[in-house]
């Protein structure tokens, strides 16, 4: 029997796949015992600090996942840093494989001017921000101002334009931060206008989150009928079938009966931002368009525009992503998700990609190493296993079950170990 020590680090969706594809392989012949590093001290990436709180259909993933760390050849060590606790080169030396399953966190930049002014900020801020994840509790923005705009017009700019639109005690009975839900409230956003630089046939939403727009209680959703026209016009006779569930998904909310709410989105097409104006703070937008430039008064610019993964010491890295053929990055080290890809594709896309690195992975393994993996090598570290984890995942799950939650989120990561009885 080849019994190999894999170790992934990052305990996202990318991560959890890979481990299931590992385990998926396991013969009579092999098995993989599997450490899964973390720096938080909870697990499951995105889909605790990512996915919109009022999507929760979308985290239930998260009971694979747990299926997954059930595998007794599944070992969590969250709370453990990359870089700080322990390095790559470390892992390389003491595991047959090192998988860096670390995503995208890094919200691109616009390159424009008046973008660093106060009231500008990323969805890679905002979005953990009201997800609860604790380095992004104190996120200093205003919510002081009539009118917001989000820039892009792909599904984190939709999630973020819904979450600043919607009544917040909408919320009430989701995961978001009570801090988020807290602000929110007091919230003088009412319009929200969010951005696409070309048009709506572009447009990287996709059709389901469309759909749910004009069933909004409490938000009227404003798309301009003639624009989808046009668009439908460009995409000619055979559209491809994503572009055509989008525009028809975009003909029912130009249609839809617009009612007395006090809340708006408004969608603009072809306005690609040019300059963000204001002198101490965000005063507004100025968007470049056919017909001229278009400026919109604003207190609140969010970039939802894409991301780029934070470099790894020790690990090759350009244009935003691993630098990998395949998933191989060098020698025993493989990157997966987004980490390997660039930010794409929906959690499930994790699954086919992951299995297909650890395809190639099994098939670059040879004699396996004779070592004791991380335990060696974490010596001061407070480790947050599987057990701890748990104990954790019950006292959340415990906190929200007397206010019609989930789960509450504890922001505070001595309450977090605390909870994990540590
Ligand atoms: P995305 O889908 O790639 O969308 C990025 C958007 O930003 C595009 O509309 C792009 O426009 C625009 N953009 C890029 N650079 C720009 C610039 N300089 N100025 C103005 N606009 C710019 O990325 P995302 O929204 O971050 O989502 C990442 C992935 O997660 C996607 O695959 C998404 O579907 C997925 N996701 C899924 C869900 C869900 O299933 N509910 C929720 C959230 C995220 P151009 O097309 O013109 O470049």
């Amino acid at each position: 029997m080849l019994r190999y020590k894999v170790a992934i680090i990052g305990a996202g969706p990318a991560g959890y796949f890979a481990a299931q594809a590992l385990h998926n392989l396991q013969n009579d012949e092999r098995t993989f015992s599997i450490d899964m590093i973390e720096r938080l001290p909870t697990p499951w990436g995105l889909v605790r600090s990512g996915v919109a709180p009022d999507h929760p259909k979308i985290k239930t993933v998260s009971k694979v996942f747990e299926k997954i760390a059930a595998d007794p050849n599944f070992h969590l060590f969250a709370n453990v840093e990359i870089g700080t606790d322990i390095t790559v080169a470390q892992l390389a030396a003491a595991y047959d494989a090192v998988i860096i399953a670390t995503g995208s966190s890094i919200g691109k930049k616009l390159g424009i001017p008046g973008e660093d002014l106060y009231g500008s900020i990323s969805a890679a801020d905002f979005v953990p921000w009201y997800n609860a994840h604790p380095d992004f509790a104190h996120v200093d923005f205003p919510l002081d101002c009539e009118s917001a705009a989000v820039i892009g017009a792909g599904n984190v700019a939709m999630d973020v334009a819904r979450i600043l639109a919607l009544e917040p005690s909408e919320l009430d009975p989701t995961d978001t931060a009570d801090h988020a839900i807290d602000a929110l409230k007091k919230s003088a956003v009412r319009d929200v206008y969010i951005s696409a630089r070309r048009g709506p046939e572009h447009a990287a939403f996709t059709s389901p989150e469309l759909r749910e727009l004009p069933k909004l209680e409490h938000t009227n959703v404003v798309m301009a009928r003639h624009d989808i026209d046009a668009a439908i016009q460009r995409a000619g006779e055979a559209p491809e079938k994503d572009v055509k569930s989008n525009l028809d998904a975009m003909v029912l909310i130009a249609d839809s009966q617009k009612s007395e709410h006090e809340r708006t989105m408004h969608f603009l097409f072809q306005h690609t931002p040019k300059e963000i104006l204001g002198t101490d703070r965000v005063e507004g937008v100025v968007y470049s368009t056919p017909t001229g430039d278009v400026t919109i008064k604003c207190g609140l610019v969010i970039t939802a525009i894409g991301y780029q993964a934070a470099p790894i010491n020790g690990v090759p890295y350009e244009n935003g992503k691993v630098v990998n053929i395949d998933g191989r990055v060098k020698e025993n080290i493989y990157v997966v998700g987004w980490a390997k890809r660039g930010p794409s594709g929906v959690i499930g896309t994790n699954k086919s990609d992951a299995a297909a690195v650890i395809d190639l992975l099994n098939s670059d393994l040879s004699e396996p190493k004779n070592d004791s993996g991380i335990e060696n090598l974490l010596t001061t570290q407070v480790v947050i296993d599987q057990l701890s984890w748990q104990r954790i995942n019950e006292a959340e799950t415990a906190a929200g079950e007397p206010k019609g939650k989930p789960r509450v989120k504890s922001v505070d990561r001595n309450e977090l170990l605390k909870f994990a009885g540590l």
